[in-house]
């Protein structure tokens, strides 16, 4: 992650009239480096030790401030919690089976099914959403029993 990215998402805060506590920053800034989508667990369990007062509720409730204001995207996936991206440019995942992780890819939008989907149902599409599931590299190396 670049210090820009970091000083730019606190821009958009700031700007958004968000008051930034170190734990606020300190939950944006795990965010902007983590590459596996986290769940709001996950960085609660990667601060905790940081910030022994903050709970995980502390957590869900930055989350939601910095979705409001566009820095993140929440993922759901049925029961299992939320995933939370702050890569917000169009992209498409792919997620592995047997650990759970999710990984960026870019592929160009498939803006044709949305319009082809249009026009045979008559909805207003907002937006679709696509995920591609296998078994990753580091699983492939270490098979689970
Ligand atoms: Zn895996
Ligand atoms: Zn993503």
């Amino acid at each position: 992650m670049s210090e820009v990215q970091l000083q730019e998402a606190v821009g958009r805060l700031k700007n958004s009239g968000v008051r930034i506590t170190p734990q606020r920053h300190a939950v944006l800034e795990y965010l902007l480096n983590a590459e596996i989508h986290p769940t709001a667990d996950d960085i609660y369990k990667a601060l905790e030790g940081k910030f022994p007062n903050m709970s995980v509720a502390t957590v869900y409730n930055n989350l939601r401030v910095f979705r409001e204001i566009g820095l993140v995207r929440e993922l759901t996936y049925g029961d299992s919690s939320s995933r939370f991206d702050c890569n917000t440019s169009d992209h498409y995942h792919i997620i592995c089976d047997a650990c759970g992780k999710i990984v960026d890819f870019h592929y160009p939008s498939l803006d044709e099914v949305e319009s082809l989907a249009e026009k045979v149902t008559g909805f207003d599409v907002s937006h679709h959403r696509m995920e591609i599931y296998g078994v990753c590299e580091d699983c492939k190396k270490t098979p689970q029993h």
